[in-house]
């Protein structure tokens, strides 16, 4: 679930600049974003658990690429670690097992590390 700090004017104007970024917390895979709005003098920042909203993907894509991976088998992620990161359903999972999979690059480096930590692991 995203968490929201400020609330801002409803519609971003041209003025509105955007930032978003992952990154690897307590072995999770966390979101963030930004929004610095100089035309009404508002900052934001919100984020959550898991890899973002498909825009927060996107913005990342964009600035960093994608890194193909491969999916189960001797040589691929464990099946388990990209269910866990993205909640994917069977149907995706067999997908992304047949086709492989566009990963950020710390979604990448989450996966190739063996996926989440289970939460108070040790
Ligand atoms: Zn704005």
């Amino acid at each position: 679930m995203a968490e929201q700090f400020v609330t801002l004017h409803c519609t971003p104007c041209p003025s509105c600049r955007f930032d978003a970024g992952q990154r690897i917390a307590d072995g999770r895979l966390r979101w963030e974003e930004s929004q610095y709005c100089p035309a009404y003098g508002v900052e934001a920042c919100g984020g959550g658990w898991g890899p973002g909203p498909e825009w927060v993907r996107a913005r990342i894509a964009a600035r960093e690429g994608t890194v193909r991976l491969a999916v189960g088998g001797a040589d691929g992620v464990p099946l388990r670690a990209v269910r866990e990161v993205y909640g994917l359903s069977l149907p995706q999972l067999r997908e992304a097992r047949a086709r492989g999979l566009d990963a950020t690059p710390v979604e990448a480096e989450l996966l190739r590390g063996g996926g989440p930590r289970a939460a108070g692991g040790g």
